[in-house]
């Protein structure tokens, strides 16, 4: 039996109703208070429809009031929300809602013709559901931190997606870690410019509730309006990845300062390091951080006071976590392992994908990585995509690195392909910006990388493969080989 603590809106509703809860860009606003009635008069509304405690619910939806609204409806019915990405095809949504077992799909008023696409019993627009009648059920009191809340599936970077199962007690403990480490502050105001289907928007969503914090919300991220917001709003944290920050940068005029902003969380993959010097030339606070959807948001972050000395580090575990590097002992780099209360218990029927990746606690992250003499963690890049070519590690996130630098190098992603001298070799993907020859960027590689890490073919390509979370898929490059 887990810990059992207040259901977290009715407390923060009770302990400040008239503090404002959600801000919209377009200037709405919704208190504690309002958002605690508000979604105890949809819960009543889904019981109508069948939703009880256990139910699976998946939701299909942009950043919205009303989406907001129905993830805490169901969570006063006790019920599991499965979170999808609308930018996925009807096929992987349907993949999605069969592995996630789901009852009903709840879509937002625009994504109804897609959901109705989806094999789900009962799939209702949320004007169809606030159109019902309210049913008298009892509404969850508590919160029973072992329950399943959420489940989310993985980007699919690096294979099939799969459903990562979030107690209460994994969002909860998530929220508080980050506390420890940023602090909270009266006049905090977090901006969350990323959708509340990945686990970054919605880990925040909730910290807004746990904290008592008003969460500034975008539908899209938009540079212009997240630069006004910053300046204008009284914004102090902001989650961002690492194009939304570059997008950001290139617009901010010279001299500007964002006095208020106290953290730039920067999550979801790796940063270049020309951006972050860049971001510190620009006085902007960005905390480098590590994570993934299995341990609920950030599980290490980097402060800006470290920012520059180490450079490119993910930073120290937080408080309730640990982190440990699983290599040889004549080696420097190994996968990351993590253990913590806020990382997932397990992926939803996967028994396969739990017994490879759980062990007493520990998670493999399928992250190759190193810390340095100080314990700060540095991810170099993912398990699958290590290239070993003549015995030696290459690591295509290296050379992605080093080629991303160069100015007529739009993007870039590199993969191993096999060779019957070598086992494999690294073969790069270019998206060029203007004319560029492959004698350049050879002549560019010179000094920068040693040579048995240079990418044996170079393709010219007009985009490279991505996934719904906009992620390099760099087992899909190969293919980009037969359209050139
Ligand atoms: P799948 O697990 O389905 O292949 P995914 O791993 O991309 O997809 P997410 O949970 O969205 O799904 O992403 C987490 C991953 O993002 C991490 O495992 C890691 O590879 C990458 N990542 C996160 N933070 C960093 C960082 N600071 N530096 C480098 N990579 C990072
Ligand atoms: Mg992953």
């Amino acid at each position: 039996m887990g810990e059992i603590i207040p259901h977290w809106l009715t407390k923060q509703a009770e302990l400040s109703p008239n503090r404002i809860a959600i801000e919209w860009e377009d200037g709405r606003r919704v208190t504690f208070h309002q958002l605690k009635t508000r979604s105890q008069q949809l819960a009543r509304k889904l019981a109508n429809s069948g939703v009880k405690k256990g139910s699976h619910v998946a939701i299909l939806s942009p950043n919205s009031m009303e989406m907001i609204t129905a993830i805490h409806a169901l969570s006063y019915l006790g019920a599991v929300i499965v979170l999808l990405n609308i930018r996925l095809t009807a096929e992987e949504l349907n993949f999605q809602v069969k592995d996630a077992e789901v009852s009903h799909l709840l879509t937002d008023d625009s994504m109804l013709e897609t959901g109705q696409k989806l094999n789900v019993n009962v799939i209702t627009s949320f004007t169809m559901a606030e159109k019902s009648a309210e049913k008298d059920v009892a509404l969850q009191e508590e919160i029973n931190l072992d329950d399943p809340f959420t489940i989310m599936y993985t980007s699919g970077t690096t294979g099939f997606p799969k459903g990562v199962v979030h107690t209460y007690g994994n969002h909860w403990w998530s929220a508080i870690s980050s506390a420890l480490n940023l602090g909270l502050n009266q006049a905090d105001k977090w901006l969350i410019p990323l959708p509340l289907f990945h686990v970054s928007g919605l880990s925040t969503l909730l910290k807004g509730i746990i904290y008592g914090m008003p969460v500034y919300l975008f539908v899209k991220f938009d540079e212009r309006r997240v630069h006004e917001a910053i300046m204008t709003k009284g914004i102090t944290i902001i989650s961002v990845v690492a194009v939304m920050l570059q997008r950001w940068l290139h617009i901010m005029e010279e001299g500007e300062r964002p006095d208020k902003l106290r953290c730039a969380l920067l999550g979801g993959g790796p940063a270049p390091k020309s951006l972050l010097e860049k971001a510190k030339k620009r006085n902007i606070p960005v905390f480098q951080s590590y994570g993934m959807t299995e341990t609920s948001s950030q599980i290490a972050t980097l402060s800006p006071t470290d920012a520059l000395r180490k450079l490119g580090s993910a930073g120290k575990p937080l408080f309730p976590a640990q982190l440990r590097i699983d290599k040889k002992d004549n080696e420097k780099i190994g996968e990351i392992v993590v253990k913590g209360p806020m990382v997932t218990k397990g992926y939803y029927n996967r028994d396969d994908a739990n017994r490879d990746a759980f062990t007493d606690g520990w998670l493999k992250t399928g992250d190759l990585g190193y810390l340095d003499e100080d314990g700060y963690l540095y991810v170099v890049d993912r398990r699958k995509d290590l290239i070993i070519s003549g015995g030696e590690n290459i690591y295509p996130s290296e050379i992605e690195g080093v080629l991303s630098g160069m100015e007529q190098v739009k993007e870039v992603g590199v993969a191993g392909k096999g060779d019957p001298d070598w086992g494999q070799v690294p073969v790069a993907f270019v998206v060029p910006r203007g004319k560029i020859a492959k004698e350049e960027i050879y002549r560019f590689l010179q000094q920068k990388l040693a040579k048995y890490k240079w990418p044996k073919e170079i393709y010219f390509v007009d985009a490279l493969p991505r996934n719904a979370a906009n992620k390099l898929v760099r087992h899909k490059l190969l293919d980009l080989m037969d359209q050139t």
